[in-house]
């Protein structure tokens, strides 16, 4: 008890506190050249006088003179006393104060750190000579691989003989005994063999923490053996989900404000090689929360670059939740024909490289890109679903300007109509948004739910299949043209090819021949061959053309319905109308849509009559 504030448990809390980590959680924090300013928290201010000092740990404001270390800032930011600061600390840290441990116990753990760290650098070192003083397969690979002297050296790559023993023996000559390399997780022992060498025929690279200290190491295989990475098991010093490969020579060389994050310990050091040292990679596992903080506070924005497969795709959507989660920029650089940075470096320079870093992708744009591999057909069916996802994707776009664009963009591509696109994204962002004044306006407003049955483009493949069945009467029995087309036009029909064959056949009425079609479009060829062979309902002539007739009205008003309500919306939210101005304007939309539900009640009855 009287142990509790030790100077060692204070300096281990406080070392594994960063300040800037600390403080960016209460106030916005900005990287300016080599230091960190803020506004003060502690005083009112409109220009940041507030300084944080990473090197030293400190902070100071010039406007109103507090400073001090990272306690010192919990203390007056939570009006806490020391210790409860301390406590607070130790818990952000998973530090256990264990009120009843020792001073002599805080230093021995100490000192165990330190001597771990010690073997561990011993350990790397033995490794290096291995691999650099005499020829042995590690080398070869490397060397073909096209790794340099100089880059084998910077990272302290090393090899690990074939042996069941060799580094074990070496350590104990050093004088480390075996129970303190095995705590390093260095050698293992089992009941049969006794202790025996975890790391044997791998090429080696050793981890840094952000200080320089060896913490552990990846190894990996040089042959087809599995498994083909081997990380140090978990020990005091090495914890892997807090540790990012590259980050002590990435934090250092940060390139535009970026850190590209990549798949593997290869990677790193062939960006590394070509001049990008600002890449790092986690140690075979997807980011942590931990790791995600860590990254964001060395840089402004995380280019992330993994293979183009399903594993590396899964593992990018992975990585990009963790990041979003502690509010970290991000973007996506996707390289063709799914090269890894070593290959497309090797192929096309790194200049080719950089423009890639430049035209990395937005999560919208990322998560377009991937629906888009999905749907890589031209068919009706292929671009209705693409326009479906993209849709959903579309929705969570807060900027309607920039949405419009999206929306644009995707009628271009798939020739689905603009309307049709937006209705379906208005419909998905409709049931995420809430009226704000409701209540308060009470339930004139409300939306007339009940009237409205649902019919967006992504349930409503019978909409795609009223269309083809109303060309596939109006082709096969051009007397309906005049009968389908008095009900409804061109612009109903919801598909670009569809419009185009209405279009026509309205202009042509009157001296249509049947078998012209085809010829008349040739690019939609297909398209018109699906038609005709779409199955019609000859039960019931009329009915079964009322009924499509009336389908493609009903999705007209719909849409109709969906952007008075958007409008609606917009003026609840707009700052810039009076309360009365409002009222009226919704009165006046409200009334609108009242109608339109009206003509759809009567689309509906008139079906049922006639
Ligand atoms: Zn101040």
């Amino acid at each position: 008890m009287g142990n509790f504030l030790s100077e060692e448990l204070i300096n281990e809390i406080k070392d594994a506190n960063e300040i800037i980590d600390v403080i960016s959680q209460y106030i916005q924090v900005k990287k300016v050249g080599s230091s960190y300013k803020a506004l003060c928290p502690f005083h009112n201010e409109k220009t940041p006088s507030f300084i944080i000092n990473q090197e030293k740990q400190i902070y100071k404001c010039f406007g109103c003179g507090e400073g001090g270390d990272v306690i010192s800032f919990i203390m007056k930011m939570e009006n806490l006393d020391f210790i409860e600061s301390v406590k607070l600390l130790a818990g952000r840290a998973n530090i256990e104060i264990n009120r009843t441990e020792s001073l002599e116990n805080i230093k021995r753990r100490l000192k165990e750190k330190s001597l771990y760290y010690e073997i561990n650098r011993k350990a790397g070192l033995y490794f290096y000579d291995n691999l650099t003083k005499q020829p042995n397969p590690a080398l070869k690979y490397l060397s073909e691989r096209g790794i340099t002297s100089k880059t084998l050296t910077s990272f302290g790559l090393g090899y690990s003989m074939d042996s069941w023993d060799n580094l074990m023996l070496y350590l104990q000559k050093e004088g480390y005994n075996l129970d303190d390399i095995q705590k390093c997780g260095l050698i293992r022992s089992n009941k049969s063999d006794g202790y025996y060498d975890y790391f044997r025929n791998r090429i080696m690279f050793p981890i840094f923490n952000t200080k320089g200290d060896v913490t552990g190491f990846g190894g990996r295989v040089i042959d087809d053996s599995m498994p083909k990475y081997l990380n140090s098991p978990e020990t005091l010093v090495f914890n892997k989900s807090n540790i990012l490969y590259g980050l002590n020579f990435a934090r250092k060389n940060i390139r535009n404000g970026q850190i590209i994050l990549v798949e593997g310990y290869m990677d790193v050091i062939a960006l590394h090689q070509a001049d990008f040292k600002n890449a790092v990679a986690s140690l075979g596992t997807s980011l942590t929360e931990y790791q995600g903080r860590l990254l964001k506070k060395y840089c402004d924005e995380i280019i992330i670059c993994f293979d183009g497969d399903e594993a590396g795709t899964k593992a990018t959507m992975r990585n990009l939740d963790i990041l979003s989660k502690v509010d970290c920029r991000f973007r996506i650089m996707v390289l063709p024909d799914d090269r890894d940075p070593d290959d497309f470096i090797k192929l096309y320079g790194r200049d080719e490289f950089q423009e890639h870093i430049d035209k990395s992708m937005s999560l919208i744009d990322y998560k377009i890109f991937l629906t888009k591999n999905k749907y890589p057909g031209n068919t009706i069916e292929d671009r209705v679903g693409l326009a479906k996802e993209v849709s959903n994707i579309i929705k969570d776009i807060k900027s309607p300007v920039e949405r419009e664009a999206y929306i644009e963009k995707i009628a271009n591509e798939t020739g689905i109509s603009k309307e049709s696109i937006r209705l379906e994204v208005l419909d998905k962002v409709k049931s995420t948004f809430v009226y704000k004044n409701n209540l308060k306006r009470g339930s004139d407003y409300k939306r007339s739910n009940n009237y409205i049955e649902m019919v967006p483009l992504a349930e409503q493949k019978g909409h795609i299949i009223a269309e083809k069945q109303l060309i596939k009467f109006m082709i096969t029995d051009n007397k309906l043209i005049k009968h389908i087309l008095n009900n409804v036009s061109a612009e109903d029909f919801s598909v670009t090819e569809h419009q185009e064959i209405v279009a026509y056949l309205a202009s042509n009425m009157d001296n249509m021949k049947d078998k012209e079609i085809e010829n008349l479009f040739p690019h939609l060829e297909e398209n018109i061959n699906k038609i005709l062979s779409t199955d019609i309902e000859y039960i019931d002539l009329n009915n079964t053309l009322d009924k499509y007739i009336v389908n493609l009205k009903k999705y007209k008003l719909l849409y109709n319905i969906r952007i008075l309500e958007e409008e609606q919306h917009n003026i609840v939210n707009s700052s810039n109308l009076t309360e009365e101005e409002v009222e009226s304007k919704l009165l006046d939309i409200g009334i609108k849509i009242m109608k339109k539900n009206a003509q759809i009640q009567k689309l509906k009855s008139s079906m049922k009559g006639g």
